[in-house]
């Protein structure tokens, strides 16, 4: 029941199932309360019967979808459906990321996805026999005006019934998915528990693992370059112990999701993916397109870095580093807050309504023992958005709840749409949203900073935060893409191969020119990203700034309409596919002009430091 949860859970971002430090006492507004859900648990019991009645009632509809008003029956009560699972399921799991020991939430949440998979087995006839009927009566179902809450949901159904097998052949498939699945889980016990990472010690004497849980810090951090170069070795070397493992993980993948797209008759596994999500292959190609015409202003960002650090060579471990020194400021949850509400004043007094919502009545902030680390915004049908956060009073963090904020207010707009699934946002439109936030928050900062070097700090936060979204995922899905292809050519994806088109795509998108030393360890990379078993999801990050700053640039400029075109883009939800729903905002994702306001923005950002060297 793939689609039915995920619609509801698109949005949980960085979801690494480990427990946060714990923290003391916390006051309670900055804790969820689950009320709005439902009050008690005989309310959840309640609407869990509502559900299995909702089952059977649709799955009374067999036989029936032959005439348009029956059709329409169908939609509407699975969109209740939809309605009502989605409300279960965020009331157990909200629940289990508050305290990943609590075996009763667990035990809820079973119960939804039992729920999920029964509504699965007993509805998975509809489709097929909705769409076994003929062509004229489904351009007169898709006319219908009862169907208009509907339309896009059905057109989606419609474009993938072309693809939909036969109940018994999808039951052939289930070991293929078994790969797929085993492969992902595979990845994630190796290098999350099994997988040895050496100790290290640090500049002041304290002895570390050199692991994923320190990297960002050492990389982002003010030590010396050798103590990098040592820490990026180590670790990576550690997954170079498991090469021949992980190599032959990645093939599985590969191979199962390659074998998945050719039984239901697609061109390829990344055709599969794009025509599944109504996303035209132009979207995705325009962004290869795009990062080549702004690899100048990389190969300057490194030209600068290396002038402001003094470095002789930069290797690639000194990659990550910051244009400037790290600050000491800090920003307190309600300080925070205020700056946010501040810095999101331009998109008008509604938004700030919903802002003032979400702040009120929607964060778990502070990090406590067992939470889920990470952040995450989860949409729950009929009331508010929860938003998870590990506030820890730096700037990332003020940051990152801009960012959360984003996607909540966005689904809270989306509820003006009538059906469920029309309330619901994909990951493509969500990130513009939510990295919007950001730019405007920390050009907000920059604008108010009370000196020179403070308005350095924030410009060189952006300028990461914009790489590190744009470059770094345009490397790794041309990677991905290579990979899988030598998959779908019958080729073997061997620890050579891989350590190849991993060279061969940074040397691409990633290392401009010949700036950058390359260490031994780097070829180890393709060995270390959760992402490449998640399906073609990178690209989605680089659409997603490059989208925000044409929009960050219509605002900040004051331009006539620009702040309306952005609140019709966040009501229409989910009503389209993405370049519709992009459209009005005034830009076409399709090609790849939309890259200049984000080459123009990083620009502008790197003459803060030209200035001043
Ligand atoms: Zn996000």
């Amino acid at each position: 029941m793939k689609k039915l949860v995920s619609l509801f859970l698109t949005l949980m971002m960085a979801l690494s199932l480990t427990a946060a430090p714990a923290q003391a006492a916390v006051p309670e507004k900055t804790v969820w309360n689950l009320s709005a859900i439902y009050p008690n648990k005989a309310a959840f019991e309640s609407e869990f019967t509502q559900a299995e009645k909702q089952i059977s009632t649709l799955a009374a509809l067999r036989g029936k979808l032959s005439t348009i008003d029956r059709v329409v029956d169908y939609y509407k009560g699975h969109n209740e459906l939809y309605r009502l699972i989605g409300r279960l399921d965020s009331y157990a799991n909200l629940q289990v990321y508050m305290d990943l020991s609590n075996s009763t939430a667990k035990e809820l949440s079973g119960r939804v996805v039992n729920l999920s998979a029964e509504a699965s087995a007993r509805l998975s006839y509809a489709l097929p026999e909705l769409f076994a009927n003929s062509a004229v009566f489904l351009d007169e179902a898709a006319k219908d005006a009862g169907m208009a809450p509907y339309l896009n949901e059905f057109t989606r159904d419609r474009i993938n019934s072309a693809h939909t097998l036969p109940e018994a052949e999808e039951q052939l498939l289930q070991p293929v998915y078994l790969l797929q699945n085993g492969a992902a889980n595979l990845f994630s016990s190796l290098v999350n528990s099994d997988m040895p990472f050496p100790n290290i010690t640090f500049p002041d004497g304290t002895e570390k693992k050199a692991d994923e849980i320190n990297y960002n810090l050492v990389m982002t951090g003010e030590y010396t370059q050798e103590f990098r170069k040592e820490y990026s070795n180590d670790m990576l070397g550690a997954y170079g112990q498991y090469r021949n493992t992980l190599a032959q993980n990645l093939q599985n993948q590969y191979t199962a999701i390659t074998k998945i797209a050719a039984a239901h008759r697609y061109n390829s596994a990344l055709d599969a993916e794009l025509s599944s999500g109504d996303t035209p292959a132009s979207v995705y190609n325009s962004v290869f397109d795009a990062a080549k015409q702004a690899m100048p202003v990389q190969t300057r960002y490194y030209a600068l870095l290396k002038k402001s650090f003094n470095l002789g060579t930069i290797y690639n471990s000194d990659m990550n580093m910051s244009l400037c020194k790290a600050s000491d400021i800090t920003y307190p949850y309600t300080d925070a807050q205020t700056l946010v509400k501040a810095a999101l004043a331009p998109l008008g007094e509604d938004y700030a309504a919903k802002l003032d919502t979400l702040m009120n009545s929607a964060m778990d902030v502070y990090p406590a023992k067992n939470k889920l680390s990470g952040c995450f915004t989860m949409q729950v049908p009929g009331t508010h958005p929860y938003i998870l956060l590990n506030y820890n009073n730096d700037f990332d963090s003020a940051s990152n709840m801009a960012h959360e904020l984003g996607h909540g207010v966005h689904m809270l707009y989306s509820q003006t749409q009538e059906s469920t699934y029309n309330q619901g946002v994909t990951s493509l439109t969500s990130e513009v949203t939510s990295t919007l936030n950001q730019l405007l928050f920390s050009d907000y900062m920059m604008k108010n900073a009370k000196t020179e070097e403070e308005r350095q700090y924030y410009a060189a936060r952006e300028l990461s935060f914009m790489k590190a979204s744009f470059f770094t995922q345009v490397f790794f899905a041309r990677f991905q893409e290579s990979a899988v292809q030598e998959v779908e050519n019958g080729k073997t994806l061997t620890t050579d191969k891989l350590d190849k088109l991993w060279m061969d795509a940074a040397r691409e998108y990633l290392l401009p020119g010949k700036s950058i030393v390359i260490n031994d360890s780097f070829a180890n990379g393709w060995a270390r990203i959760p992402h490449f078993y998640q399906g073609f999801y990178v690209y989605q990050y680089a659409v997603g700034i490059a989208a925000a700053c044409n929009i960050a640039d219509r605002i900040e400029s004051g331009e006539q309409g620009a702040v309306e075109d952005y609140l019709t883009f966040l009501k229409a939800g989910n009503s389209g596919n993405a370049v519709e729903l992009l459209k009005l905002t005034g830009i076409d994702i399709s090609n790849g002009s939309y890259i200049q306001a984000f080459t123009a923005r990083f620009e502008r950002l790197l003459s803060e430091f030209d200035t001043a060297n």
